[in-house]
């Protein structure tokens, strides 16, 4: 029997899935892996919000897997040892994956694909989850881009237009059976965990009802998604994706994050929606497909810079005198009691659904960073922890884009005022009485007061800023 395994990451879709169509045309049996690998050096472990995605995700796949005669096998372990086993247990000829694109990734990949080519194994992997490859992005000079407009410029002007997305292969060979290289001829299905023992989903307690009241997950619920925002909220896009009330953004990133969809399939259905549309859809899907644009820059940064999660971009940051540990006033942050109602709304929306929109994230990381002077480190790791979408390379990217230090970033000097961006971007306080719905005034009369004065805390931060050397 021809075998091939491939190994699913990051990628958990069937169409548009380059991986996953190799093996189905190169094999008569297929071998569908997840490994869920929380030991492997350098592999960040999943935080709590996207765990409890990922259950879910697995389960959708298992099915639209099984639609087409497959199946998933779930393993855990660290996943060179997981997949050594594998290969012998199964005797495969080849393996396929989708690339990913962090450091410990990377090499873990890499002593893989040594390890089964030494084994006569074919390996091969794909691009996936980026629209353009990070090494083929190069200013005239040669170096990686570290501004985001030229970046996507180049993107868009130098390199071919993203390839068609792929369909799903028709049919996934797969024999029930597998006859076990080490136990002699027996034939017995091949083992798989049950989802249910590697524990995602939280139970004491289960915090998880906000995310399952927000959330659809799986490969169909994002197209859903995509479709519902192509139709309804892309004409708003440019104007609306700044107010917090007003659901106008796609919602796709936690579906991106996981591989539910594939960028190419983004990618083309909004160019299909441009060759329909008038001028104001094209303002739009610009609009709209820059922010995707931003993305790939996150991608870009992590490939070339891969501790972006821990260390400043810009090092002279490494010298930024942060305040003493003031736990009172991070748990403040975390569970949305700062006495500032833009910032409280934002982090309870995030602990409530696993998100928050796009201009609270960066008032909420603005506040901790500069105006409780906590380092953006502890904010990622908060981000890591309770986001859906919380992403190894936009997560790391943007908050270090907050605090200054980060690629193309925000100057530290710009420190947003929460009052008055409530003021702009939710006139009406929807967003506030949305997720502060106690208080009847949550900008004037009941509101607890503050933690910490704005005006004296934004000072403290730009004299904190200014004992840095050599910038300006
Ligand atoms: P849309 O506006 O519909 O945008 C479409 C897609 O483009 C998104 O789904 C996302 O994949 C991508 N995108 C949009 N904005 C950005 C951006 N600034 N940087 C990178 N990609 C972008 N995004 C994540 O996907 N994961 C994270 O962990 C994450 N952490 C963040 C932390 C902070 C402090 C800040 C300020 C931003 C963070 N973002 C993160 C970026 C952004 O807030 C989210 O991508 C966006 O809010 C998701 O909503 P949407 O899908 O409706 O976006």
């Amino acid at each position: 029997m021809n075998t091939s395994i491939v190994w699913l990451r990051d990628d958990l879709r069937v169409s548009d899935n380059p991986a996953l169509l190799a093996g189905a045309e190169t094999s008569d049996n297929l071998v569908v892996v997840y490994v869920l690998d929380q030991e492997s050096p350098g592999i960040r472990p999943l935080g709590g919000a996207t765990k409890w995605w990922l259950h879910h995700s697995l389960e959708a796949l298992a099915d639209k897997l099984q639609r087409l005669g497959g199946r998933l096998i779930l393993r855990h372990g660290p996943a060179h040892d997981v997949l050594r086993e594998l290969i012998a247990e199964t005797s495969a000829h080849a393996i396929f994956w989708n690339r990913r694109y962090g450091g410990a990734e990377r090499e873990l990949d890499a002593t893989i694909k040594s390890f089964a080519r030494a084994s006569g194994l074919k390996a091969q992997s794909f691009q996936a989850s980026v629209l353009f490859e990070p090494w083929t992005v190069r200013t005239g000079g040669g170096t990686p881009y570290t501004v985001f407009t030229p970046f996507w410029k180049s993107c868009i002007n130098n390199h071919d237009i993203p390839r068609m997305p792929l369909d799903a292969p028709p049919v996934l060979p797969h024999s029930p059976l597998i006859t076990r290289a080490h136990g002699g001829q027996e034939a017995e299905p091949l083992a798989s965990d049950d989802l249910a023992s590697w524990h995602l989903l939280p139970t004491a307690p289960d915090w998880s009802a906000g995310l399952a009241h927000r959330w659809t997950i799986g490969e169909n619920a994002a197209h859903e998604r995509l479709e519902d925002f192509i139709d309804t909220r892309l004409p708003q896009y440019a104007d609306g994706r700044d107010a917090p009330a007003r659901l106008v953004t796609s919602e796709l990133s936690p579906h991106l994050r996981f591989g539910e969809i594939s960028p190419f399939q983004v990618w083309h259905r909004v160019e299909a929606a441009k060759a329909h549309g008038d001028a104001v859809v094209l303002k739009n899907a610009i609009k709209f497909m820059a922010e995707v644009g931003w993305r790939e820059f996150s991608y870009h940064l992590l490939y070339h810079w891969p501790d972006l999660a821990t260390v400043n971009f810009d090092s002279r940051f490494d010298a930024f005198p942060w305040g003493e540990a003031n736990p009172e006033a991070l748990a403040a942050w975390q569970q949305g009691r700062t006495g500032i109602p833009l910032v409280d709304a934002g982090m309870r929306e995030l602990w409530q659904s696993g998100t928050m929109h796009n201009r609270v994230r960066m008032v909420a990381a603005s506040f901790l960073i500069k105006n409780l002077l906590i380092d953006w480190r502890v904010g990622e790791q908060w981000f890591w922890d309770t986001l859906v979408d919380a992403d190894p390379a936009s997560n790391a990217a943007s908050w270090q884009w907050v605090a200054g230090s980060g690629a193309d970033a925000a100057p530290y000097f710009r420190v947003f005022n929460p009052v008055l961006q409530a003021d702009k971007f939710d006139p009406q306080h929807e967003y506030l009485h949305r997720y502060l719905g106690e208080y009847e005034h949550p900008l004037v009369s009941d509101y607890p007061l503050p933690i910490i004065d704005l005006v004296e805390s934004r000072n403290r931060a730009l004299a904190a800023f200014a004992q840095l050397q050599g910038i300006p």
